[in-house]
């Protein structure tokens, strides 16, 4: 299954614009409840604006606000932010720590944006970053029956090797995306529309509904 989407899709580390590790996860935060091309819409100027942890703090609420209240939830993104970059400078002399258990001390962020962060700007593999795509497309392959993130990730984890982990969320986005969609999944055009148990080739019904 990899091998085949690995065939298919060359994606990036990353969808969202970054080149720092804090430029990563502040986009990650962003990220939550808003698309990708929206926050690399935003941040060119937030980034432009904060390259370092000290700049995000000289930053007023209202005004950090301003910069990304296009990603929606703004009000609590921008508090997260703060609250994270006062605790960054405070314990990580204003870098981004690289383990899991560091990443998810800080205030708003959750495993799924710690495994963004270690495989994309330090390359480690610590788990599977699962968002919508790689729920859904997981499930209706039937790799898990997880009704939860956590537990689709355990699921994947079992099922992978860990040097895979980190490119998975990256395939089965691009995957989600192109054929198997969320409303009407385009499977005639799928490579494994014979195998998958969700196929609506083979008459199936989809695993990932509710
Ligand atoms: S066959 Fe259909 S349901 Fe299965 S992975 Fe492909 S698009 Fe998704």
């Amino acid at each position: 299954m990899l091998r085949s989407l690995k065939r298919l899709y060359h994606p990036p580390k990353s969808f969202l614009h970054w080149a720092t590790p804090i430029d990563l996860l502040i986009a990650t935060i962003l990220s939550a409840r808003c698309t990708d091309v929206q926050v690399n819409r935003v941040t060119p100027e937030l980034f432009r604006r904060c390259r370092t942890v000290q700049d995000y703090l000289a930053l007023s609420r209202r005004e950090l606000e301003r910069l990304i209240h296009s990603c929606g939830t703004f009000r609590s993104k921008a508090k997260y932010i703060h609250l994270l970059c006062k605790k960054l400078k405070k314990e990580h002399g204003g870098a981004v720590p690289r383990t899991m258990e560091e990443l998810t001390a800080l205030p708003g962020v959750g495993r799924k944006t710690a495994c963004i962060v270690l495989y994309g700007a330090f390359g480690k593999n610590e788990g599977i970053a699962v968002d919508t795509h790689v729920f859904r497309v997981a499930r209706r392959l039937g790799l898990s029956k997880g009704k939860t993130p956590q537990r689709v990730e355990q699921d994947l984890m079992k099922l992978f090797p860990r040097k895979e982990w980190g490119r998975m969320n990256a395939l089965f986005i691009s995957h989600g995306r192109a054929v198997c969609t969320g409303q009407r999944r385009k499977c005639e055009q799928c490579v494994f529309r014979r195998k998958c148990p969700s196929s609506l080739v083979t008459g199936k019904r989809d695993l990932a509904g509710r």
